[in-house]
């Protein structure tokens, strides 16, 4: 008759990757407020994060630790917001501050990581082909004559 409490499947080595996923969550819950706010001119808006983000947005406009080597906390975070948006934005016209900006910049930051990738490809193309010329041309000077 006596149920046994308790199902034996309580949280254990699970533990950290719930909180990875929760921090997940979170930051995608703040890239939607985000994107919210930036299109949002409801002084009373009840949409939760709504304010909280309009208020941060207003003080990376307000505050002058943008020009200093180490900036604010809230300026670093909104930041830090600003390039996970701005790696999945497509909006060309995008009203989320410094989104243009910030993707300007990755596409820099990527032209240049394939600029040194193609650089490094025809290094490696002009070094094979340095050891090509260097090698002796028997066999393919036999194979063109058997084919004639
Ligand atoms: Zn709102
Ligand atoms: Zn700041
Ligand atoms: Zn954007």
């Amino acid at each position: 008759m006596a149920a046994a409490a308790g199902t034996g499947d309580g949280p254990s080595n699970q533990e950290q990757a719930d909180s990875m996923e929760a921090r997940e969550f979170s930051t995608q819950k703040c890239i939607q407020s985000l994107n919210h706010a930036c299109q949002c001119h409801e002084a009373n808006c009840t949409v939760s994060g709504c304010i909280q983000m309009k208020r941060v947005i207003e003080h990376t406009k307000i505050c002058g630790c943008r020009n200093s080597a180490d900036g604010c906390e809230i300026c670093k975070q909104l930041i830090e917001l600003m390039c996970h948006h701005a790696k999945a934005c497509q909006e060309t016209k995008c009203t989320v501050p410094f989104c243009l900006n910030t993707k300007h910049k990755l596409k820099q930051q990527q032209l240049q990581q394939r600029f040194q990738q193609v650089r490094l490809l025809r290094q490696q193309m002009a070094a094979m082909s340095n050891i090509w010329a260097a090698a002796p041309s028997d066999a393919f000077s036999k194979n063109s004559i058997d084919g004639a």
